[in-house]
């Protein structure tokens, strides 16, 4: 994958490689298997590159922000709909995001009324709310369980009381990274009937339901979350049911690839070192799992001195910061490995520059290749 246009870069390669045609199709596959009545759109955090968020803006329906930065570029991409949520907006943001209107998922109902205070006409907004139960499994949990996000179902009918809003409807994102389509489906459903029955004892014209993202992908099988349960779901009529992911986006369409400098053998292990590391590509780290790189073959040696190298053996991959956390790989396979060769880490589209500590030890950022 990519092995031509890596093997083209200067030596020593370290690059991003990101596919705009791989978004618009993972995108259109998201789309058919979602219900017919359903809006699919990016949740740009996962990667807010302009190419990829310009190829999602096109492909999906819009676009959800959750920073006053994410919403300038979504505004800058030309993005047709823009949902902006985030436990931490400033006034700043709240009123940038009036401005653009876009619908806003608010968290607390102390933002309800700051927002209330800011915009020039009652913004019609969405709650997103902390529900109990309703917990699926994944990486994170952000409902039913105590964190910043959204306002606990106790409070809502405080909430509908604050004045110079609309509320439309209700926003109830809730995991990363679910594996289980038949459970994801289970739960779209629970927070359809939840928000319906919500609704109707609050008062609320329901016309909005969030149900945010969170389809998983498995890093190590190289699996997706099942979506074709998730086709039959049946949407009450006028209700827009909006799906929001971004992992499952854009994980696929990215690749981050970096050339071996060294190879080593200390106290039995041995290690393949990296011109790059988890300061680009952060998420084995974060999770702590072993992301499986593939090898582009460098057959070129122009040096005089021995090719490092190692045959049919284990290799750690790890980056070039001085630490022994700077890990991506652990215990991979190798049938051959030269330093001078290129491993290339799939599935890096999503979660991976973009949540990385670019600045640490200053080592020169990856290329950026759009194709
Ligand atoms: C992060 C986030 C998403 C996207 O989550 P994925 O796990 O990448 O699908 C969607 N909505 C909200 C509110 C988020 O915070």
């Amino acid at each position: 994958m990519h092995a031509d246009i890596l093997r083209a870069l200067p030596a020593p390669a370290c690059a991003y490689v990101y596919d705009t045609a791989a978004l618009r199709a993972r995108a259109e596959m998201v789309r058919r298997a979602l219900p017919v009545a359903a809006s699919l759109l990016y949740a740009v955090k996962a990667n807010g590159h302009p190419a990829v968020i310009a190829a999602l803006a096109e492909a999906c329906d819009g676009l959800e922000v959750a920073s006053g930065g994410e919403l300038a570029r979504a505004v800058a991409a030309g993005a047709e709909r823009i949902v902006f949520g985030g436990p931490a907006k400033t006034d700043a943001e709240l009123s940038a995001a009036v401005a653009a209107g876009a619908l806003i998922n608010v968290e607390s109902v102390h933002e309800l009324r700051r927002l209330a205070s800011i915009a020039p006409t009652p913004p019609r907004v969405c709650l997103r709310v902390n529900r109990p139960g309703g917990v699926l499994r994944g990486s994170h949990a952000m409902t039913g369980t105590p964190t910043p996000f959204g306002i606990e179902e106790a409070q809502l009918a405080e909430a509908m009381r604050v004045p110079g809003v609309t509320v439309i409807g209700f926003h109830l994102h809730a995991v990363s990274n679910n594996l289980d389509g038949a459970a994801h489906a289970a739960f779209v459903r629970d927070c359809l009937a939840w928000s319906v029955r919500t609704a109707r004892e609050l008062g609320i014209a329901l016309q909005v339901v969030n149900v945010g993202g969170g389809f998983g992908i498995d890093y190590l099988s190289g699996s997706s979350m099942d979506l074709s349960p998730l086709t039959g779901i049946a949407v009450p009529p006028d209700v827009d049911l909006i799906f929001e992911p971004g992992r499952f986006l854009a994980a696929d369409a990215g690749a981050y690839a970096a050339t071996v400098l060294d190879i080593k053998t200390t106290h039995g292990r041995t290690f393949a070192v990296l011109r790059g590391g988890t300061h680009h590509f952060r998420l084995p780290a974060a999770w702590g799992y072993s992301h499986p790189f593939t090898v582009v073959p460098v057959d070129e040696w122009p040096h005089p001195y021995p090719r490092p190298s190692a045959e049919n053996c284990l290799v750690d991959a790890v980056g070039e910061l001085c630490t022994p956390r700077d890990v991506l790989t652990r215990g991979q396979h190798v049938d051959s490995l030269r330093a001078g060769d290129i491993l290339v880490f799939g599935r890096a589209g999503a979660y991976g520059w973009d949540i990385s500590h670019h600045e640490f030890l200053r080592h020169d950022p990856p290329a950026f290749l759009i194709r």
